[in-house]
């Protein structure tokens, strides 16, 4: 089974109705590129960038950011790479950063609310996405999103950076997409706003599952709430997806669920656009998606349904 998987994994992910969903990798390290590429992935969904940050106690230069997003874009090989800027903060602790300890770090200072009050480190890492898309085909993520201000303040500080390195003679790539995790309840709301100011989606359900439902993510007392089959995230998601397209942007999903057999014919029938997983999950949800036909699943049913066992009875009964 795994020899056939890997036989098939370079090939397209292509449904019985001819619908082509792309599936990329989730990585944390350049070094995972070479996994990502074996497996099949079709360029990068989510590079976690915090990971750079974490490594050391001093914060990643310029040279050592570029040098990072540069190899990861080569090694993709002209398909596109969604680096995420730092998402440190929630469960991510980083030494470089003198965070104070919080009572509540998944409500707290992260990811871009910390980029936003820090805006010479901020200012650093999109400089050094810009220069390393010279090398490839890369994409800016911006995490946990609940306002259009901090959509609008990134693109505010891309323009600035830019015209700082047309100055300095130094050359970048000039046409990066600036897309969104969507992440926080606040976003899937808003999604039909924001989706007219990004140039992509990509649904974080790990977070959205933690937000929408108020259950903390790594909490085991109260993981059997942890569901992503809830109908409050199913929703959220078909909310999301929906509004990405009404806008003509792309959405596509990076979370754990992406990887999930049993959400595969909903997500489908949406239309999502990319799956980014875990590399070595892309070969099975290839093969998965290859034997689908999109529309098997009735999206106005699934939307009726009022409980998790029963989004899950129904989903199970298509496979
Ligand atoms: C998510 O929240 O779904 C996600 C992909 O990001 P992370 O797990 O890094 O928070
Ligand atoms: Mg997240």
């Amino acid at each position: 089974q795994r020899k056939y998987l890997m036989g098939k994994a370079k090939q397209p992910a292509v449904t019985t109705d001819g619908k082509e969903i792309l599936v990329s990798a989730n990585i944390s390290r350049p070094t995972d590129m070479e996994k990502a590429v074996e497996y099949g992935c079709h360029g990068v969904g989510l590079y976690r960038t915090e990971f750079l940050f974490m490594e050391s106690a001093q914060l990643p230069d310029e040279e050592k950011q570029v040098a990072a997003y540069r190899s990861v874009a080569e090694q993709a090989g002209g398909n596109l790479c969604v680096i995420r800027t730092l998402d440190i903060g929630g469960d991510k602790h980083c030494d470089c950063l003198s965070l104070e300890e919080e009572d509540n770090p998944f409500l707290g200072f992260r990811a871009i609310r910390i980029c936003l009050q820090q805006k010479d480190m901020f200012k650093v890492q999109l400089r050094s996405i810009l220069r390393a898309g010279l090398y490839g085909k890369l994409a800016i993520m911006i995490p946990m999103v609940t306002m259009l201000s901090e959509i609008l303040e990134t693109k505010q500080l891309i323009e600035e950076v830019k015209e700082e390195m047309r100055k300095e003679n130094i050359p970048f790539a000039e046409d990066v997409p600036v897309g969104i995790m969507v992440e926080t309840p606040a976003s899937a709301v808003m999604a039909p706003l924001f989706a007219k100011h990004v140039d992509f989606f990509s649904i974080g359900t790990n977070d959205l599952v933690q937000y929408t439902l108020a259950v903390d993510r790594g909490n085991q007392s109260v993981s059997y709430l942890y569901d992503y089959f809830n109908p409050a995230v199913i929703h959220s998601i078909h909310r999301v997806i929906t509004a990405a397209h009404e806008a003509g942007i792309w959405a596509g999903m990076c979370g754990e669920m992406a990887g999930d057999k049993l959400a595969l014919p909903f997500l489908l029938a949406l239309g999502i656009d990319e799956l980014s997983m875990s590399a070595s999950q892309a070969p099975v949800v290839k093969e998965q998606i290859r034997n689908l036909e999109s529309g098997i699943c009735d999206v106005d049913k699934i939307l009726s349904l009022t409980t998790t066992e029963e989004v899950r009875e129904y989903l199970q009964s298509l496979l």
